[in-house]
Parts: C-alpha cells; sequence; structure tokens
C-alpha cells in the first residue's frame, strides 16, 4: 500500500514536471532569467530562493495578469532563445534594449534606466575607457558588456558565464578590467577587496522585458501593468529597497 502511495506521487510529480517544462500556459508567467545578477536577480543566502528587483517586478506584474509566476533560471545568452521559442513567456534579466535582441524578441517598455561601468584594480593605470586599449577585458558572456569590450582596438575580450567569475579574474590579474552593468558592478566590489569603479560611464541603457516576438497581447498587457506600477509609485519602492540612493 505504501509502496503503491509512494508510486503515485512520484508519477504526480513527473506529471508536474512535464507540464513545467511545457513552459507557458493561461495560469503560469514563465520567467527566464539569469540568477547571477544582483540586485536583479540572485540567490537569497539564507533561503536559496531567487530575489531580486527582477523577481520583485515580474511577481507584481504576475499579480496584475492573475497569473501565477515560475522562474527559469539559466545562462544569460539562453534568455533570447527561451522567449523567442515560447519556453518562456517573458525575460527579465536586466536586459537592455538592443537591436539585435529586437530581431527575435519584442521589448516592452523600459523600466529603469542603466549603465555599462570599467571595473579595475585599484592600483590600475585604467583610468577611462580610452585607456582599454590593447587590454585584457572580461565580461558576461552574450551581454551588452561584451558588445562593446568586442569593438575595442587590440583588446583581448574574455567571456564568462557569470559576471562573478569575471571579477574573480580581475582579482587575480588574469585580466585587466571589467565592463558589466552598473548596479551588480557595485554589488560585486563591496564584496571584493581591491577593486574599484572608473566614474566615467561607458554607456547609458535601458532595461525592458523581452516577450515572443509579435506576442503584442501580451505585451499590451504587461506595459498596461508597469505603467500602474509606475504611477502608484510601486516600481520605484521595488528599485529603492534594493538600490541605495548615494
Ligand atoms: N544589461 C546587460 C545586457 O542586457 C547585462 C544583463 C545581464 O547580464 N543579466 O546584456
Amino acid at each position: 500500500m505504501k509502496k503503491k502511495f509512494a508510486f503515485l506521487i512520484s508519477l504526480g510529480m513527473a506529471v508536474l514536471a512535464a507540464a513545467g517544462c511545457g513552459g507557458s500556459s493561461s495560469e503560469t508567467l514563465v520567467m527566464a532569467t539569469n540568477a547571477e545578477f544582483p540586485p536583479y536577480e540572485y540567490y537569497d543566502d539564507a533561503t536559496q530562493e531567487i530575489v531580486g528587483i527582477d523577481v520583485e517586478i515580474a511577481q507584481a506584474i504576475a499579480d496584475k495578469l492573475g497569473r501565477e509566476l515560475k522562474i527559469e533560471d539559466m545562462a544569460f545568452d539562453s534568455i533570447v532563445t527561451a522567449v523567442s521559442t515560447g519556453k518562456a513567456d517573458i525575460g527579465v534579466a536586466g536586459m537592455t534594449i538592443d537591436a539585435d535582441r529586437l530581431e527575435f524578441v519584442d521589448f516592452s517598455d523600459p523600466y529603469t534606466t542603466a549603465a555599462q561601468v570599467i571595473i579595475v584594480k585599484e592600483d590600475s593605470e585604467i583610468a577611462g575607457p580610452d585607456d582599454l586599449v590593447g587590454k585584457s577585458i572580461g565580461v558576461q558572456l552574450g551581454t551588452t558588456g561584451d558588445i562593446f569590450a568586442d569593438d575595442i582596438e587590440d583588446a583581448a575580450v574574455e567571456r564568462f558565464n557569470k559576471g562573478f567569475e569575471a571579477i574573480q579574474a580581475l582579482s587575480q590579474d588574469k585580466i585587466d578590467a571589467v565592463i558589466i552593468d552598473r548596479e551588480p558592478a557595485k554589488v560585486f566590489v563591496s564584496e571584493n577587496e581591491g577593486l574599484k569603479i572608473l566614474d566615467e560611464e561607458y554607456t547609458l541603457e535601458d532595461y525592458a522585458i523581452a516577450v515572443k516576438k509579435g506576442n503584442t497581447e501580451l505585451l499590451d498587457e504587461i506595459n498596461e501593468a508597469l505603467q500602474e506600477l509606475k504611477d502608484s509609485g510601486k516600481l520605484q519602492e521595488i528599485i529603492d529597497k534594493y538600490i541605495t540612493a548615494e
């Protein structure tokens, strides 16, 4: 009897898992992300849950849409594919609106502005973007930082799966600099001694939510929900919870 019960439970779990793999249904809102990007998405040390600004924004949108939020953690450069193939409904990953990505996905209205910054060792001779010529630069694979680094003359670009791995390489003098988004940069620098962020920002960019190309119904719903979150002050409240103003 006991055995049969256990079998039924595992069967049920398999069915649930299979349903989950199918991605979107009208009840769930599947969010593709890369939970290596604090304060937007990262694993909380204590609970081992994925938390952060993007998670709370996506949760608030899911609530407004009456759908259950389900998070799929994956490599950053898999997110656009996951959304364009329908494996996920939305990509929320501190993702910058970018012309190349717009060929595969549509973007919502922006929900925040961001910037690429340069991180170096405290005693580095690199003082600004112009000094990056001919240097070895660490980036996270497939990010806008990667795209910018690629354009720097004679630079050797080292691509890492996680931003944090680029930071480690910098700490160990394996590379000269890291180009990465400002807020994660602040978190990584605060957690690693001997590093600094250069004052001059590399670019300004907008983060938005990616949806499957042509899914205007979902896009409109998301934009409407985002507008409500902006108007009510809830969006700013979420951001302020994770980013303290300087
Ligand atoms: N904003 C950058 C981009 O869109 C990095 C995002 C990330 O690493 N999660 O490419």
